[in-house]
Parts: C-alpha cells; structure tokens; sequence
C-alpha cells in the first residue's frame, strides 16, 4: 500500500474519530431513537376552526369532519388517560380552533418523551368521496422507502439538537421501520375491531404534511366516509368510536411489543 494512500485513511480514522469518538459508526446515547415504546402520545383532530373538513348533510343540518375527528380525540384522550396512564397524551388541539399543518408539526415536535420512550403521532380524520357507496377505514403512512425524510435539515426541533447529518441516514432507516410498525399495529387493531362492521382499506402511503414533519413514528386515520350515509350514521355514533379508541389504544400496546 503506497504511503499516501495510508496517509489517506489515516486522516479519515481521525477525522472519523472526531466525528463519532469511535471509528466505529454507532449511535449517540440519548433520545436519537425511535425504536422505544411510546412514553407521549400526540393526537392531532384534523382541521378545525374556519378548517371544516368534509361537509354532508345529515337530517336537514350540517355534518363537519373537524366536529366528529374532535369528538373521536377527546374520546381517545379519555380512554388512554384511564386505561394507560403510563403514557402522557397531548392533543394538537382540543377545541375548535384552527391551527396550520406546521404549527401541528411544531407542536407535537417540542413534547419531550419521558425518559427510555419516544414519542407517537396520530392523525384523526373522516373520509369523502364523490360516490356515496365509498365505505372503509383507512391507515396512513409516510412512504419512507420512496421520500427519504432529512431529520438534521428540515423544521428545527429541540429534541434533535446537536444531531449531525452523519446519523441522519441511521435515523431515518429506523423512523421508516418504527412508521411501519406503527401503520401495521394501527391496521391489525381496527381491522379486529371493525371486521364485519367496515371495510378494512388497507395501509396506504402518502407524502402528507403531518406525516413529513412529525419526527416520530406517526399515522393518519380515516375512520370511514362520511359521504356513504351508513358510516355517516356510524360516525355519529358513540360506542362506535369508542369502538375504533379501544382499537388504536391496543395499537399502541402492540406496537410497543413488536418493537425490536
Ligand atoms: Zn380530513
């Protein structure tokens, strides 16, 4: 081996070990990871305020997505808080006010997981289609494989201060995997708990703000449609959101246990 090709890798194991103070590749100590059971749980009602989301009309008055993914959040508030209150719950917004997809993102961004847990992000939202017959619940993901997600250079977060963009491609690799973890507990839990009652639609991929910009393993919901008047009925109705809280608390219980 020539001289200078020795100097060369001499100059990277130094350089190396001033980056990771090893020169071996491994990851700080400290919360850089999302690979942990969930500690904080943020749940984000879609729209609100001037936001209604979809509008149909039900017995001669006006339905609101932003009213029914509010009720369904506050229900899921409750039932975590009674029956797992191990886990602290925030809430992007509970009442009607309107709140932008950043400062979502920036809200749920700045909780602080207690220590040894991460932190989970769940989307509630009601579904429309043009035609009525359109009926199912849905989980979204973000397509991590496909839209690498850039933790060091996107939205500032205190949570990921001081993080280098050496680790960002480790972070991501297992953001995508705990997002998958996440999207097939969510999916497993309503599709058990719904069978028989609504289509299961499957877990579906898309570049949704929310999702981008939440750096922690999130989900979106879409309960059902409230365009096909049996799941509007349904929707409206109490036990069958509870029904759907019961299912997303399980999730969370096993996502937690599938963790590696
Ligand atoms: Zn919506």
């Amino acid at each position: 081996m020539g001289a200078w090709i020795k100097g060369i890798l001499l100059m990277l194991g130094i350089s190396f070990q001033l980056i990771y103070g090893s020169p071996t590749l491994s990851k700080p100590a400290g919360p850089y990871t999302f690979l942990l059971p969930p500690g904080a749980v943020i749940i984000d009602p879609g729209h609100g305020g001037r936001d209604p989301g979809a509008v149909v009309s039900h017995q001669g008055s006006e339905v609101f997505e932003k009213d029914i993914v509010l009720a369904a959040s506050l229900m899921l508030r409750e039932y975590l808080q009674q029956q797992m209150p191990h886990i602290e719950v925030h809430m992007t917004r509970d009442n009607d006010n309107y709140f932008t997809l950043q400062q979502r993102t920036q809200q749920a961004n700045s909780v602080i997981p207690p220590e040894g847990t991460s932190r989970v992000f769940i989307s509630i939202h009601a579904n429309a289609a043009p035609a009525g017959s359109a009926a199912g619940f849905e989980v979204w993901r973000y397509p991590g494989r496909k839209v690498q997600r850039f933790l060091t250079s996107e939205v500032k977060d205190p949570y990921f201060e001081g993080l280098t963009d050496s680790f960002n491609l480790l972070l991501q690799q297992e953001l995508e995997h705990a997002d998958s973890l996440l999207a097939e507990s969510m999916h497993a839990e309503l599709a058990r708990s719904l069978e028989g009652i609504t289509p299961d639609r499957g877990i579906r991929e898309e570049n949704f703000y929310v999702l981008r910009f939440a750096r922690m393993p999130a989900v979106l919901i879409e309960m059902g449609f409230m365009t096909n008047p049996e799941e509007l009925e349904m929707l409206l109705d109490e036990q069958h959101l509870e029904a759907i809280v019961r299912a997303v608390g399980d999730a969370l219980q096993r996502f937690s246990e599938s963790l590696p």
